[in-house]
């Protein structure tokens, strides 16, 4: 490609939005939920230099794109090139990996805050081939969500990025979950879409998938991978990187029915099973999963979760004072990234003290995050966020070390393999503690620190005697816990 046709960029761009991907080579049990994000550079003028970075090299591999997100219309597929964690689409549209499991909390909303609607606040204009009705179902819906969660639904006037309802053929489907920051965003709204599933199609938008893709799923419902037509089995990949929010929810508007002829394989037999000991909401069939006429509690609450400052929800005026449950953050060992996505796009501010000393603010923004960059090791934190005036809000609290524990040898636990040892802390499980080891009395070795229950020795020696000592993040090594290793 020497020279772009921008018609061309941008018709591939407003057609082509991925949500998810899975890889053409593997077996299809295998398939690879990736969210991603398209690249937000690709506007009218774009001179798409961006997109050469990647056409002359090898990809890893081709993978298949899913460019059409529900189940009331038959998925569409088409071939992408993967550069490392870099989607090429067409050789024009860019899609990278946007991985983050900093969320604290656990429906299904996106993780990846960027894609949020600024101030709460979802655009809309009408495009072509809806009838007067179908408008009518269209505003209905939007009002239904207007009055009810903190979202404001509101029509156009000048804002840059915004979506547009549209009917070109069956189906209900949106290109992709959450703001993508491109300018016009389609929501399709078929013949056969009436005001339950709109309402499912723009909760989407908002940044909600389908409930059975929450992580936790599996304590829930059993998927019948073996009924389920392979180009939709990528529809029930959890996905483990994207945060939840509740209980899982049977009544949410974003649940798939149980039984289904489209993605089935035989439609007489479900595409799930509730697992034993699970139960529906109260006086709730399971016939009516998937087919509910309203956003459940759960919906608004996950709606609410990412929306904070718009919407007849509850929403909050702009000085008003923020919860603590407002606050998520992510601890990455000499980062912690702190949240407030429900205002994004809103100016707040952070400030946080450290074992009980002095506050430190940090700066304003109206991002949806910010960061803590010194973070001490042993320190517990602890945060609060205002808006703006001064009523910060009350603390949550990040590492608290006021309960640590000061480990014994007695509780390591070791097994050894021929070329590791194995050490476990199964006490620790979920709490930040370290290992540290010597081999024949040299000198220590520090183990990363984790919250798993259990670390290793990769370069396990033989016949040599290891002391191995456990730490709390915040409190001082045990006694010696001493392995005489094989010969
Ligand atoms: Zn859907």
């Amino acid at each position: 490609m020497t020279t772009f046709n921008i018609k061309n960029i941008l018709f591939s761009l407003l057609a082509i939005m991925a949500i998810a991907i899975f890889m053409t080579s593997c077996e299809q049990e295998s398939l690879v939920d990736i969210p991603e994000q398209i690249d937000t550079n690709f506007e009218e003028g774009h001179t798409c230099s961006d997109c050469m970075l990647y056409s002359t090299d090898e990809p890893d591999e081709i993978v298949d794109v899913l460019i059409q997100y529900d189940e009331d219309s038959d998925p569409v597929y088409e071939k992408a090139a993967r550069y490392g964690e870099v989607i090429v689409y067409g050789g024009d549209v860019v899609l990278t990996q946007n991985y983050s499991d900093d969320i604290a909390s656990r429906g299904a909303i996106i993780s990846n805050f960027s894609r949020l609607w600024p101030n709460g606040t979802m655009p809309y204009t009408w495009g072509s081939g809806l009838s007067y009705s179908k408008k009518t179902q269209i505003l209905n819906a939007i009002e239904a969500i207007n009055t009810q969660a903190n979202l404001c639904i509101v029509e156009r006037t000048n804002e840059t990025a915004y979506v547009e309802f549209r009917n070109n053929g069956g189906g209900c489907y949106v290109t992709q979950v959450g703001n993508s920051g491109t300018a016009k965003q389609t929501i399709h709204i078929g013949n056969d879409c009436y005001e339950r599933q709109i309402i499912h199609e723009i909760l989407h938008k908002a940044g909600l998938y389908h409930e059975q893709n929450r992580s936790d799923r599996d304590n829930f419902i059993s998927v019948n991978w073996n009924n389920i037509k392979p180009s939709w089995r990528s529809q029930f990949n959890p996905r483990g990187v994207e945060s939840s929010s509740g209980d899982y929810d049977f009544a949410s508007i974003m649940h798939y029915q149980q039984y289904h002829s489209s993605l089935a394989v035989n439609s007489s037999q479900p595409l799930f099973f509730i697992n034993s000991g699970v139960s529906l909401p109260a006086g709730m069939s399971s016939s009516y999963i998937g087919r509910v006429n309203n956003m459940s509690d759960g919906d608004i609450a996950s709606v609410n979760t990412l929306y904070s400052v718009c919407g007849s929800g509850g929403g909050s005026s702009a000085c008003d004072t923020p919860a603590v449950s407002e606050i998520t953050y992510g601890d990455r060992d000499y980062l912690i990234y702190l949240y407030a996505y429900g205002y994004h796009g809103v100016s707040h501010q952070f400030r946080y003290r450290e074992n009980g000393g002095a506050w430190i603010e940090l700066p304003a923004t109206s991002n949806y995050y910010s960061t803590i960059t010194n973070v001490q090791a042993n320190a517990s934190y602890e945060v609060q966020l205002k808006l703006c005036d001064d009523n910060w809000s009350d603390s949550k609290i990040i590492r608290d070390n006021s309960s640590c524990n000061a480990p014994t040898a007695s509780e390591i636990r070791y097994g050894e393999g021929s070329y590791y040892l194995y050490l476990y802390a199964y006490n620790y499980s979920g709490v930040r503690h370290q290992f540290r080891y010597r081999v024949n009395g040299g000198s220590w070795v520090e183990l990363s620190v984790t919250t798993d229950y259990y670390n290793m020795i990769t370069n396990k020696q033989s016949c040599a005697t290891y002391e191995i000592q456990l730490k709390e993040d915040c409190s001082t090594w045990s006694d010696s816990k001493v392995i005489s290793t094989g010969c």
